[in-house]
């Protein structure tokens, strides 16, 4: 359990949205995904079995706005970084009635610090070319932690530029030298 701001987990998994569909692209089941960061949160990310990502959250039991740290930390894990932007960013506060008797009790007894939760949810775009983009992401375990990048959704599995990176680095080191 990490320090202040840590997450007991009757209270993430009340915040747990109901399971959702892949709006707009397959229709498929939406699955979450914790992944790990050096904040004292909990981070989840919800996408489809192609990775087109739904939505991504992290909740702090904190009084403070994690937003910043929390922006910080996906531009490190987003290529390009720029499309992690501020506005798409959206933070909630939960006090805990609306969650249930039992999540309530939780937040009462620790003098009422809320949980602070930050969405990201990038909307898909259009690019210079006028196709469409969607955010994907890459939870292979060849890197370290997820990798975040936008691509064209009739792609089918989009390529995850870090993925990519290695394949050529190998070919390269499997090639004769000359
Ligand atoms: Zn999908
Ligand atoms: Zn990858």
């Amino acid at each position: 359990m990490k320090g202040r701001g840590a997450v007991p987990l009757a209270l993430a998994r009340a915040l747990r949205p109901p399971p959702g569909k892949c709006y707009h692209h397959c229709g498929r089941l939406v699955r979450a995904t914790s992944i790990a960061s050096p904040l004292p949160g909990r981070w989840q990310v919800y996408a489809c079995p192609s990775g087109v990502v739904s939505v991504t959250s992290y909740v702090e039991w904190t009084r403070r706005d994690p937003s910043a740290a929390a922006r910080a930390f996906l531009a490190r894990r987003t290529i390009p970084a720029t499309a992690v932007r501020a506005r798409d960013l959206r933070l909630a506060t939960r006090h805990g009635p609306e969650l249930g008797r039992p999540v309530e009790q939780i937040l009462r007894a620790a003098e009422r610090r809320p949980m602070r939760v930050v969405y990201w949810r990038l909307y898909p775009f259009k690019a210079r070319d006028g196709t469409e983009r969607r955010l994907f992401v890459c939870l292979r375990r060849r890197h370290t932690g997820p990798v975040f990048f936008p691509a064209s959704p009739t792609d089918g599995r989009a390529r995850c530029p870090v993925c990519a990176a290695g394949r050529k680095r190998r070919a390269r080191s499997q090639r004769p030298a000359a």
